[in-house]
């Protein structure tokens, strides 16, 4: 097959919009759609300037997302004066896991110049997930601990860099698979929550004034797409899977997507353009207005709606055993 653009080989057929690209117009595609969402998210305001920059915190797994979504950033604003890039990776403490996927992330940053910090779970919080999942006090997957010290730690690091946005390497199949999630839960709330913490653009959300605003600009490409730009563009990315990687549930939810996907190109795309109005519809429904009372964690400060956080329970919890 050749190229719709170029006649050059087609490295790849998209069945959902039927369009067969060679390599450099998978690229080419891949990026078109993340500066675009960036463009339609709103995410840099017109007020930025090289005087007042905006500061974009990463979320850099060493995964192939957040690869990808480092490397298409620092692609396009690294020269840009009004965007301060810094990327940030969480060491969890899992052994043949993690240092590995950090040695991806240096690899990265370090070849383009850009800040880099790290922070683990043995520093911060005095746990390391091998331990964790041995330990097990709450009789949780280990996903359900490592979710909760996971968003704590980039929220506590994004504040502290100054960061105005948290992005995430989130790809079209994710974002699909939390929708039919959330659907299958019933969960109008949590869809509302969804749209005004990471889903719409910025003009329609209801930002929290306790929290990072997130955005996810990989959210309009499949998770094949990403997987084949990071390859053809011979990203450092780490493909090992998380030996504790336990959510059930997704992986359901992943198969099931991928069968109807097959079967009916385009579904992924219509689920998330039928989700986000509804998302917005759920979010005039039943969001605050951003100033929820949350009180500061005795033990942390983090926001949090009880006395103690979350995090610290768990944390506590842990040592406990
Ligand atoms: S798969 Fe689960 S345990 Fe492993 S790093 Fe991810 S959230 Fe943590
Ligand atoms: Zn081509
Ligand atoms: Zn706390």
């Amino acid at each position: 097959m050749e190229c719709d653009r170029c006649g050059r080989e087609a490295v790849m057929h998209a069945a959902y919009s039927g369009a067969h690209l060679c390599g450099d117009h998978v690229r080419a595609a891949v990026e078109k759609r993340v500066r675009r969402r960036i463009r339609e998210d709103g995410l840099l305001p017109a007020d930025a300037s090289p005087e007042s920059p905006q500061t974009w915190v990463i979320g850099l797994s060493g995964g192939k997302d957040s690869v990808v979504l480092t490397h298409v950033l620092e692609e396009t604003f690294g020269r840009d004066p009004r965007v301060e890039l810094v990327a940030l990776s969480i060491h969890e403490g899992i052994e043949g896991y993690r240092d590995e996927s950090l040695d991806a992330c240096r690899t990265l940053t370090d070849g383009r110049d850009l800040r880099h910090e790290v922070v683990s779970y043995a520093d911060e919080l005095g746990v390391r997930m091998d331990d964790v999942v041995e330990k097990d006090p709450e009789n949780m997957a280990a996903c359900a601990y490592c979710g909760v010290f996971r968003r704590d730690l980039l929220e506590t690091y994004a504040d502290e860099l100054g960061a105005d946005k948290l992005l995430t390497g989130h790809n079209l199949d994710d974002e699909a698979q939390t929708a039919l999630m959330n659907f299958f839960q019933g969960d109008l709330q949590q869809i509302a929550k969804h749209f005004d913490a990471s889903l719409g653009s910025f003009d329609r959300r209801t930002e929290s004034t306790h929290f990072v605003p997130r955005a996810k600009p990989l959210r309009d490409v499949p998770e094949k797409e990403v997987a084949l730009y990071a390859h053809l563009a011979d990203l450092p990315a780490h493909i090992t899977e998380c030996p504790h990687a336990s959510e059930a549930y997704r992986g359901e939810i992943r198969e099931l997507l991928l069968s109807v996907e097959e079967e009916h190109p385009g579904t992924r795309h219509s689920i998330m353009a039928g989700y986000e109005e509804l998302a917005e519809l759920a979010a005039r429904r039943y969001r605050d207005d951003g100033t929820e009372d949350l009180n500061e964690c005795e033990r942390c400060g983090s926001s949090t709606g009880g006395r103690i956080c979350r995090k610290c329970r768990l944390v506590e919890s842990i040592e406990a055993v």
